[in-house]
């Protein structure tokens, strides 16, 4: 095995990626570009092994190297993933500084940012700066949907790494051989998720996944009069109210209780002293807790908010497939439909409506996901939708 393995489909920048990491057309900033699901932060995380691998031929998977970059425990490789929505200059700061040290081993310094689209104006300007003066052993990977996503000044500093989206074949072949996948059902999950690597996976092995998935694509055939609307906007909200909630609330509580424990509650900071200096102490440090405790509050809901949307995001992409698959029938489009399991709606719904109404559904579910980004309101932005595809 090598580090590059989980790059499905992508053996032309996995090639450049070995001669860089061998030293040829090395340089110390990369942009990773693909659409989503095509598998940057994998890309990024495989090329960072190999900068750390000791090797003669980068990547090989087995040394102390390759091994602890791709646990995300080496010292001198930093991995960034903005969980809230946005990364701003107080961040970007510490992260330069603690890009400008050396690194610990003879290797790289690398910093590798997922979602480098997130970093504010202010913090990309932060970074800019870095990146134009880079310390001599920094290297920084920043990962993002498209090179438009950054600041030009930035993008242009860069070598680009562009990734494409993978064949459905190729990710067969990953869920069968990497997750021991039995291929039905890795079929219709690299079907169903369109070449979204992490989505393929997550369908094919996840039965909560597939069920919300299924229920999704049932809205279409219910949609009858305006109360049905209104329900299913409420089920589809509720539903990923109910993922989100899965997601971060263990998380929360574990490191709402790590803080606690940090600032000592549940008695030792009482042990200070009984004397006026002890309990001045004891103030400041409990000043120190409740803000340190409300900073943490302030992440997290950033953090839910953002798992919110990415969910809403996740069902809105499986509901406009049910409609582009609806367009392929009605266009006899020669092209394979993603969706089969629904089949038969997708026919009846092709046979009874034109393609120009399938195309307003399907503008209409754009514009609900730029209004959900743009932070408009969950429920009401959902129920205007489910009328809009009501009427076609
Ligand atoms: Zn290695």
């Amino acid at each position: 095995m090598t580090v590059f393995d989980e790059m499905i489909g992508q053996q032309r920048v996995v090639e450049s990626l070995r001669e860089a990491a061998r030293g040829v057309g090395m340089t110390h900033a990369w942009l990773f570009t693909g659409p989503p699901g095509s598998g940057r932060s994998v890309a990024a995380k495989a090329f960072a092994a190999a900068l750390q691998c000791a090797a003669a031929e980068p990547g090989c998977g087995v040394c102390a190297g390759c091994h602890t970059v791709l646990a995300g425990t080496h010292a001198d490789v930093e991995f960034v993933r903005p969980q809230g929505l946005s990364v701003g200059v107080k961040e970007a700061r510490e992260l330069v500084g603690r890009a400008a040290l050396s690194p610990s081993g003879r290797g790289w310094q690398v910093m590798v940012i997922e979602d480098a689209d997130r970093l504010t104006e202010g913090a990309a300007n932060v970074l800019l700066k870095a990146i134009e003066e880079p310390a001599a052993r920094t290297v920084w990977l920043l990962c993002v949907p498209s090179a438009e996503d950054l600041v030009v000044t930035i993008r242009s500093r860069c070598r680009v790494v562009s990734l494409r989206t993978p064949a459905a074949d190729d990710v067969v072949a990953m869920l069968q051989t990497r997750d021991g996948v039995d291929e039905t059902t890795a079929e219709f999950a690299a079907r169903a998720s369109a070449g979204h690597v992490g989505r393929a996976r997550r369908l094919a092995t996840d039965k909560a996944a597939r069920d919300r998935r299924a229920a999704v694509l049932r809205i279409p055939s219910k949609l009858s009069d305006v109360g049905a609307c209104l329900d299913a906007a409420d089920a589809l909200l509720k539903s990923v109210n109910a993922e989100v909630a899965e997601l971060t609330t263990e998380l929360d509580e574990a490191e709402t209780a790590s803080l606690k424990e940090a600032f000592g509650e549940g008695g030792s900071a009482t042990g200070l002293g009984r004397g006026q200096s002890g309990a001045a102490i004891t103030r400041g440090a409990s000043r120190a807790a409740s803000s340190a405790l409300k900073e943490l509050e302030g992440r997290q809901k950033s953090r839910a908010t953002r798992t919110t949307r990415d969910a809403l995001d996740r069902a809105l992409t499986d509901l406009a497939g049910f409609y582009r698959d609806v367009l392929v029938l009605q266009l006899n489009a020669g092209v394979d439909i993603a969706n089969t399991d629904r089949a038969t709606e997708m026919q009846a719904l092709a046979e009874n409506s034109s393609p120009e109404s399938t195309l307003r559904r399907l503008d209409a579910i754009l514009e609900c996901r730029v209004l959900l980004d743009a932070n408009a309101n969950p429920l009401l932005t959902l129920e205007s939708l489910m009328l809009r595809l009501r009427d076609g």
